[in-house]
């Protein structure tokens, strides 16, 4: 079977450094390692109105800023199949009939969404959508036969409800799914990116993100408006590494050869970490080291960003060609899955 990875972002803005951290940096890692047959990315349109259908405009807006992004990165359209959601109507009558395979209270069990239902103010004013979307994501993966999926630590329980629903239809209609697993990040920081105001995550719904398309100036501005240790009050104070963004930013970013180009007075991460803990270290010397830091990453994409700006209609080609190629792939697995569960009525050996 051909090896597949299928993953995707939400267009509800622009993509930032959490996303870079957790899900981005590795899919082009796996891209380069040239040990997939196929890697399809999906910008979710029809996830994101789950909870945004009262702006529909947002979306449609966004879905190119984020294959920007994905080209800005380093993901190359003549390895990877970019499409879009709903341009895949297979991923709807998958849905359908998955449906049939997850309780309502497992839904509402799910860790990810009760997060984002309190995030959003959602009780039982929940869109059905909404409380279901984990089920259309089970769709998502399994229409390609993905095994893996490359995704930050607050996807893990999504990817369990796909895990549950695969095996449920296994055991029901005969072996047809996929299960696939999914892939964190190595690099343990980087799974989980906080946000520049210290909330667990950086996240485009809590406003506390840097954008991979930000200015060098704001990138500057955001990191010496970050919060810190509140406890870190003057130089000498002893600081905290723990559930310091700046430190977890470094963490995910920073590598040893960017003290001896913006920092030669230490000479690791961990030195740097013993001094600030220790006291003496200010705050604004780190942040500074830090700003440097994102920059040297940020700079060549925001230049290969603004390559692809120059020639939308190229990047509107690259989805439309994507979609009708995802549509195609998505159309053999319903296939087998209607074949599986006997629906096949007009295909096979007829109605009786
Ligand atoms: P929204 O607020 O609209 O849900 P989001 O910022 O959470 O947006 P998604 O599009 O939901 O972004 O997530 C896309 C991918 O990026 C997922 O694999 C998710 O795990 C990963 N991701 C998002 N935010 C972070 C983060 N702060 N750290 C690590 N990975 C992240
Ligand atoms: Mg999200």
């Amino acid at each position: 079977m051909k090896k597949t990875i299928l993953t995707g972002d939400r267009p509800t803005g622009r993509l930032h450094m959490g996303h870079y951290a957790g899900s981005l940096k590795m899919r082009v890692g796996l891209q380069d390692s040239d040990e997939y047959d196929r890697i399809l990315i999906m910008i979710a349109d029809a996830q994101a109105l789950t909870d945004n259908f009262d702006d529909p405009e947002k979306i449609r807006r966004n879905i190119t800023e984020v294959a920007l992004d994905y080209l800005a990165v380093g993901l190359d359209p003549a390895r990877c199949t970019f499409f879009i959601q709903s341009q895949v109507p297979e991923l709807c009558e998958l849905s359908f009939y998955y449906l049939n395979l997850v309780t309502v209270s497992r839904l509402y069990r799910n860790p990810t969404v009760k997060t984002e239902m309190q995030l959003r103010g959602f009780d039982s004013s929940i869109p059905a959508g909404f409380l279901c979307y984990p089920v259309s994501q089970a769709a998502d993966i399994t229409a390609f036969r993905a095994a893996t999926v490359p995704v930050g630590e607050d996807q893990l329980p999504m990817l369990e409800q796909t895990r549950e629903i695969v095996r449920r239809f296994n055991a029901l209609y005969g072996e047809t799914l996929t299960e696939p697993e999914a892939q964190l990040a190595e690099n343990a920081a980087s799974r989980r990116l906080p946000g520049t105001d210290g909330r667990a995550k950086m996240s485009k719904s809590l406003g506390n993100c840097i954008y991979l398309a930000d200015s060098a100036e704001a990138v500057r501005q955001k990191v010496m408006d970050m919060f810190t240790d509140p406890l870190h009050l003057k130089v000498s104070d002893p600081g905290h590494v723990e559930g310091n963004p700046v430190f977890a930013y470094l963490d995910a970013f920073c590598r040893e050869e960017h003290f001896a180009e913006f920092l030669p007075e230490y000479r690791s991460l961990d030195e740097l970490k013993a001094h600030y803990t220790r006291g003496g270290l200010g705050d604004m010397k780190v942040k500074r080291f830090l700003s440097a830091v994102i920059e040297a990453e940020l700079a060549p994409i925001r230049a290969r960003r603004q390559e692809y700006e120059k020639d939308i209609g190229a990047v509107t080609d690259i989805l439309k060609k994507g979609s009708v190629r995802a549509r195609e792939l998505a159309a053999q697995t319903l296939s087998d899955v209607k074949r599986a569960m006997r629906i096949d009525y007009f295909d096979g050996a007829g109605l009786c």
